[in-house]
């Protein structure tokens, strides 16, 4: 059976006072929430204050990005031990806007996914097309390679695979759940030429303008495992409401 996953992605957003204060007020709404798995990745300079403040609770802390070195003269960078040292149960891997705008490639995604889970890092590794893309008719190709070149040389244990389509982060626009199911299934069975059955033991989620109104339509299908969530989750009260997706608002 595969535990529902629902992560939060506050990107570049939240000094230390507003982590600790999100933080204060999410985890009443989320008290009594059973069987997910729920996960925030806030900016580094915040993970030791989240931790702090997610002493006894099950929230689960992870990192947005990650360099593969284990230490050395990268500066600006943080290796997968520095994560694990603050806390840090999964890294968010190969984010679509660590590839257009940091020049992240398969290759490096690649390294980064191979060095987290050698330090036992659950790896959130994100994959997904541009409208383009899509539009031209090349979104199978391009999760094709995504995930060939992506998990070259990488076994199963501690991945998790997150679905999300460019055209729908931070724009309002949502795939619609038959495009999400379409698209998870084909990665599935990726997933299965290359680890066999294995591959239905691991989640994949949907990323892209997930909000509490979409969740329930999307985690019915039967491929959805889960979500990652930009916008939405910074706010408690809305985070609440998604990690709360079987029980919509009403
Ligand atoms: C994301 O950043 O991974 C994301 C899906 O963002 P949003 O929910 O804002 O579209």
């Amino acid at each position: 059976m595969r535990v529902p996953l629902i992560a939060a992605n506050w990107k570049m957003h939240k000094t230390t006072g507003e982590t600790r204060d999100f933080i204060a007020r999410f985890l009443p709404l989320v008290g009594d929430v059973r069987g997910v798995e729920m996960v925030i990745a806030p900016p580094f300079t915040s993970l030791t204050s989240a931790m702090d403040a997610l002493e006894g609770s099950d929230v689960k802390l992870a990192g947005q990005d990650v360099f593969w070195q284990e230490s050395g003269a990268f500066t600006g960078e943080v290796s997968p031990s520095m994560l694990v040292d603050v806390g840090c149960r999964y890294v968010i891997v190969g984010h679509s806007e660590r590839r257009q705008y940091f020049g992240e490639t398969d290759d490096t995604v690649n390294r980064k996914i191979a060095a987290s889970l050698a330090a036992g890092l659950g790896v959130v590794f994100c994959i997904g097309e541009t409208l383009q893309e899509r539009e031209s008719g090349a979104t199978f190709d391009v999760l094709k390679r995504q995930i060939s070149d992506g998990l070259k040389g990488i076994g199963p244990d501690g991945l998790v695979i997150a679905y999300e389509p460019v055209w729908a982060i931070g724009t309002g626009r949502t795939a619609t759940p038959d495009q999400a199911q379409e698209a998870h299934r084909f990665i599935r069975d990726e997933l299965s030429g290359l680890y066999g059955e294995t591959a239905r033991s691991i989640r994949i989620l949907y990323g892209g303008s997930v909000k509490p109104g979409n969740i329930s339509s999307l985690m019915v299908k039967e491929d959805v495992d889960g979500a990652l969530v930009g916008g939405a989750s910074l706010q408690p009260e809305s985070f609440a409401d998604i990690v709360k997706f079987s029980t919509p608002p009403t």
